[in-house]
């Protein structure tokens, strides 16, 4: 028997290993028997694989607790030879069989197998999350996606648990279920969803359907169940249509589970969502529109990653940026949500664009990665955001009767296969799309944006005016721009379309005395804008005077780029807010801009306070001029309750006092009002462990946490801290509040000695944190409010280290750039 943790268990795999083991071995099928019964803690794990070899060395990817026996054909493998989460193995030609007995812990990061009790009822509730690599921690595999293979599961568990996984199963007795065999699948995307779960069961077009969350929950999921399985119905329908293949997976099952930590994971038949994507209290339009594109944009995997899967992690925007690109699509073009689009341009846009602006930007397609961990920090802006806007170009480029045939091709040519980029532009250049390697060079292999502005000359002379375009810093491109400019003349009547190729480094450019100029606002490609001096000047007179959303939205994009470059002053910023708040009608515009200014435009006034004060001005007036009850209040509403600075008004919404009408305070909502009173000193520990008590939810803890890092105290601060570094131990999104929580501008004097003590710290946190949990947690408690050199100054000091955790690395790398950029606006507007 040998022990060993799984947190200190491996590098990554190597691309270079892949490619040998792949070359070696054929997987014939995995037998998995599970024992959920008998512990809170560890859960047996046996695993019979049946493998061909050519003969030689291989080894198998394994992380438990503790093993039992490993046996390679009938001979016993010494179990010591276990380290670093691998096994190794002398196969012979021909059929092998490993059978491995082991037993896993249950973790509580969110892979593997993750066990947590819901707070709210004490029911225990597991779920399974493979992917990147964690699936050697549930059961034994080759562990990399090219080595797909069938799954039986037989497992045991309590007999109040149901079990749901990759494939339909049976509950011949209580307490026992049995799965499969499968479709084949990649190790990543293997699941169980066990635990006492309400299930919800429906049926489309010979597909069953289900749905599942916690007890504690099930009336929030009966109440929003017709709509999602409307959306999922639709998006079947449409998907069947575009991809002409029919969903082979067998059963569709979208399951809400605890402590997710991306926004879902596609597993074939067995999709995983976080399951605040289940409404527990009131949310915009926009929150429902973004749940529905991530619903299609996991059924867009089903095609794009588990029909067809990269090769290696390098190729992961043939998953990623598909999935992004036709969820939008889908959930625009067939489900209630027609404006998709629009809500996608506040809450993708700047992401993509910011990361591929970072030191750290890669290019979407083959970013040569060869590690599978460090492949992880690459699940990005680009990979989502900006790989959907190109992918939306090459459509536009080639049509998409021709886009669609490629794509098909791909699918059949690949079908329960792997495949990669070039596989991919083979298939479009054999549907018609002609010789796509150009495209391929500027806008997938190359990484970073160009910047497209517009330059007046002097503004007198006619003619002399030009677009501007200046490839990304480190990655020469010459690139052809097809874009819109929406303009306006100090005489129009209204927003002008013209159309512009922007093929050069200077284009001519035809533009009137006074006339603004928005470039680019439809995201017709990708490139950072901003608007010029003229233009941001008349912006706060003109932005009532459209009734477009997108043009609204790409008018902020491009703000929002000029502001992070420190072209846009502060100030500049809510003079657009004010006027732009009393006309704006889509929540998620709303929900999304007061959000990123209070978070990055406020801190960096000239006097922060004055700033916020003006923007709770302007969302109360908003949340008590929209209609009573209204999403659009909510939004505004929320960013008033977070801007308030008022203990007394804050206090009184708590009991309901003066509330704009219409509004009323559910969980959420209370809570904000807490973790506002907590930010301003304004309510003690004992108070907010009240009111967890009262009403104990899984929400209820994270904002706890939140409210609690968030107080002026020592002992507050102190009490963030022990989770940051281990000292105390608490769940995934518990961490990440505490880190949000914790560093609150006005409260440099408690924070001081938090600076040092991150960069000295985060190296440790390697020893105590794992996987995406620990790269969230870098970023959650960097201490971006800290505005000064001496900050930038330690982060690059660690940064020079070479024996720091890639994906810490990755973190601090794009987080000091932010705080490089924030003290940039701040040089250059509150030292004037
Ligand atoms: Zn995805």
């Amino acid at each position: 028997m040998t022990h060993q943790h799984p947190a200190t268990a491996a590098r990554g795999l190597q691309r270079s290993e892949a490619l040998a083991r792949a070359e070696l071995l054929e997987v014939t099928s995995y037998d998995v028997t599970l024992d959920l019964a008998s512990s809170e803690e560890t859960f047996a794990s046996t695993t019979r694989l049946d493998f061909t070899s050519r003969g030689g060395s291989t080894f198998v990817d394994l992380k438990p607790r503790s093993v039992r026996s490993i046996h390679l054909n009938g001979r016993p493998v010494d179990v010591d030879l276990l380290q670093r989460g691998r096994v190794p193995l002398e196969t012979i030609e021909g059929p092998n069989q490993l059978v491995v007995d082991a037993v896993m812990a249950f973790r509580n990061d969110g892979e593997g197998l993750h066990r947590s009790v819901d707070p709210a009822d004490g029911r225990h509730y597991v779920y399974g999350m493979s992917f990147m690599d964690a699936a050697p921690s549930i059961f034994a595999c080759f562990d990399q996606p090219d080595l797909k293979a069938p799954y039986t599961f037989h497992v045991r568990a309590p007999e109040d648990w149901v079990v749901v996984g990759n494939s339909p199963g049976t509950n011949p007795e209580p307490g026992v279920w049995e799965l499969g065999p499968s479709k084949p699948l990649s190790t990543y995307f293997v699941t169980l969803v066990a635990g006492p779960y309400h299930l919800l069961r429906d049926e489309h077009d010979g597909i069953p359907l289900g749905l599942s969350c916690r007890q504690s929950i099930a009336a929030d999921l009966e109440a929003d169940a017709d709509e999602l399985l409307t959306l999922t119905r639709q998006s079947f329908d449409e998907m069947h249509r575009l991809f002409g293949i029919r969903y082979p997976f067998g059963d569709y099952h979208q399951a809400f589970v605890p402590e997710f930590n991306a926004g879902a994971m596609e597993n074939p038949g067995c999709v995983t969502f976080r399951d605040p994507l289940v409404f527990t209290s009131r949310v915009t339009r926009g929150q429902r529109i973004s749940r529905a594109t991530t619903v299609a944009h996991e059924m867009a995997h089903q095609w794009f990653g588990n029909i067809t899967t990269p090769l290696w992690w390098d190729d992961l925007w043939l998953n990623e940026s598909f999935a992004e690109y036709m969820g939008n699509r889908v959930t625009a073009a067939v489900t209630e949500y027609d404006d998709a689009w629009v809500q996608n341009a506040y809450a993708r846009r700047q992401w993509g664009l910011l990361a591929d602006q970072r030191p750290s930007t890669h290019p979407v397609a083959g970013n040569g990665e060869d590690d599978a961990t460090a492949a992880l920090q690459n699940f990005d802006g680009i990979s989502y955001a900006k790989g959907s806007s190109i992918l939306k170009q090459l459509n536009a480029t080639m049509g998409d009767e021709v886009f669609l045939a490629g794509v098909r091709d791909h699918l059949h040519g690949h079908f329960y296969g792997n495949a990669t980029m070039h596989d991919l532009l083979d298939s479009w250049t054999r549907a018609g799309a002609g010789d796509l390697d150009a495209f391929a060079d500027s806008w997938l292999v190359t990484a970073g944006p160009d910047r497209i502005v517009l330059d007046r000359g002097t503004g007198d002379a006619p003619g002399e005016a030009r677009l501007l375009r200046t490839p990304p810093e480190g990655h020469p491109a010459d690139r052809s721009h097809t874009l819109r400019a929406a303009t306006r003349g100090p005489d129009d009547a209204a927003w002008q379309v013209r159309e512009l190729v922007v093929d050069a480094a200077e284009t001519a450019y035809d533009v009137g005395a006074g006339e603004a100029v928005l470039l680019d606002p439809f995201e017709d490609t990708w490139a950072v804008t901003e608007p010029d001096p003229v233009t941001m000047s008349r912006l706060p007179d003109l932005v009532g005077s459209t009734d477009d959303p997108m043009l609204r939205a790409g008018m902020w994009n491009s703000v929002r780029s000029a502001f992070h470059h420190a072209r846009v002053a502060p100030g500049a910023v809510l003079d657009l807010l004010e006027p732009w708040l009393v006309v704006e009608d889509q929540d998620a515009a709303v929900q999304f801009t007061l959000g990123w200014v209070l978070a990055k435009v406020v801190p960096l006034a000239a006097d922060p306070a004055a700033a916020s004060a003006r923007v709770h001005v302007a969302a109360l007036a908003a949340a008590r001029t929209a209609d009573a009850g209204s999403t659009l209040q909510l939004a505004a509403y929320q960013a008033a309750v977070s801007s308030c600075a008022s203990t007394e008004v804050l206090e009184g919404w708590l009991m309901g006092r003066d509330l704009p009408p219409g509004v009323e305070l559910d969980l959420a909502l209370r809570w904000r009002v807490l973790v506002r009173l907590a930010v301003l000193g304004a309510v003690d520990r004992e108070s907010l462990d009240a009111h967890l008590e009262a009403e104990p939810t899984a929400v209820s803890r994270v904002e706890h946490t939140r409210a609690v890092a968030s107080l002026p105290t020592a002992e507050a601060k102190a009490w963030a801290w022990e989770r940051f570094n281990g000292a105390a131990t608490a769940p995934n999104y518990e961490l990440e509040a505490a880190g949000e929580g914790m560093w609150r501008a006005g409260q440099e004097e408690l924070l001081a000695p938090y600076v040092e003590r991150y960069f000295d710290e985060l190296p440790g946190t390697a020893e105590v944190h794992s996987g995406w949990v620990l790269a969230d947690v870098a970023e959650a408690f960097f201490p971006l409010s800290s505005l000064d050199e001496t900050t930038v100054r330690r982060a690059h000091a660690l940064l020079a280290r070479d024996d720091l955790d890639s994906s810490l690395r990755r973190r601090v790398v794009d987080t000091t750039d932010e705080l490089e950029h924030r003290l940039a606006v701040v040089r250059a507007y509150r030292e004037a």
